[in-house]
């Protein structure tokens, strides 16, 4: 008798954003897969109500999305070290009955640095601009990678500073102004702040004396070149767009959800950025 179909989702609110659905519903169409994946828009007071009713609504998982991270991470007694680590949540699935949490934007940052820049993570040094839940996923990410020197800028320095204290000793917080001067002997430079998006402002960082095989990433994917990034090529610096991290920390879900690991192609590279190129241009 064929498996019945298996369901999963996103939440978020708003979730009209998300590319979600064009991810896994890709991989649904080339594993030939009876499987649905739908985003759900759900308002933060009925989030607990929505969690609690995942299983009869007939849902296997689902992703978790902003602004909904941390409260689920909070919801579920369950959780995979990495979200415990990170303090949010963006993966649900059941394991023995029970619901479990994850986070898999620590992998997701790894795998799409490992696919485009082998070699990123042997200076075990970086700078890291940004201090949101987003940083706390690239902290997670450079720990794990043996990195025992990352330097935290950002614009609210007492942001940085939690984070310092949250990890340890291997991370230290510093005032933007810092950050040239802190550029000069770093492997890693990393934007997790929101600087660079399309309608946002561009981050201003002096690169000038960075190292010359430094690599430079960015988390932002709109646009799939951000201006940090643009500069850092043009100075020869090797850089790697955001849209790899967002592929690569799909992967996990669609496997515990579906029961196929996906390959993150060149041909999904291609059908996402087509679908930015049709909303930005
Ligand atoms: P968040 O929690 O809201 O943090 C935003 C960060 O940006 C904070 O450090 C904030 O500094 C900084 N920032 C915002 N406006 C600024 C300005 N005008 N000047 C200086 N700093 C500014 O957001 P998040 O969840 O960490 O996400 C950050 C970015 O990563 C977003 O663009 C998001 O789309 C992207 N992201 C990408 C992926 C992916 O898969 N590629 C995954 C997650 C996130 P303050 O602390 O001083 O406010």
């Amino acid at each position: 008798m064929a498996e019945p179909a298996r369901h999963a989702f996103v939440i978020g609110f708003p979730i009209t954003h998300s590319r979600s659905p064009l991810i896994h519903r890709f991989w649904l169409d080339q594993y030939r897969i009876d499987g649905t994946y739908e985003a759900v828009a759900v308002a933060p007071d009925r989030l607990t109500a929505f969690i609690a009713s995942m299983h009869d609504r007939g849902y296997v998982g689902g992703n978790v999305t902003i602004p909904h991270k941390e409260a689920v991470h909070a919801l579920v007694s369950r959780r995979d070290e990495a979200a415990e680590e990170i303090g949010a949540v963006n993966t649900l699935w059941f394991e023995d009955c029970a619901l479990r949490g994850g986070n898999t934007d620590a992998l997701g940052f790894a795998a799409n640095l490992d696919d485009r820049a082998p070699g990123w993570d042997e200076a075990r040094t970086a700078l890291v601009f940004g201090a949101g839940g987003a940083c706390r996923a690239v902290i997670h990410a450079l720990k794990i990678r043996g990195f025992n020197d990352i330097r935290v800028v950002n614009r609210t320095v007492a942001r940085a500073r939690e984070l310092a204290d949250r990890f340890g000793a291997a991370v230290s917080a510093h005032p933007w102004d810092a950050a040239g001067e802190l550029s000069t002997d770093v492997g890693l430079i990393v934007n997790s702040t929101s600087l660079g998006m399309v309608g946002h402002g561009d981050l201003d960082a002096d690169l000038s004396g960075a190292r010359a095989d430094a690599v430079v990433t960015d988390l932002i994917y709109v646009p799939l070149e951000t201006p940090l990034l643009r500069r850092a090529r043009l100075r020869g610096l090797r850089t790697v767009d955001g849209l790899g991290m967002l592929l690569h920390q799909a992967a996990p879900g669609f496997a515990q959800w579906f029961g196929v690991r996906p390959v993150v192609s060149e041909a999904l590279r291609r059908h996402i950025l087509a679908d930015i190129e049709r909303a930005h241009g």
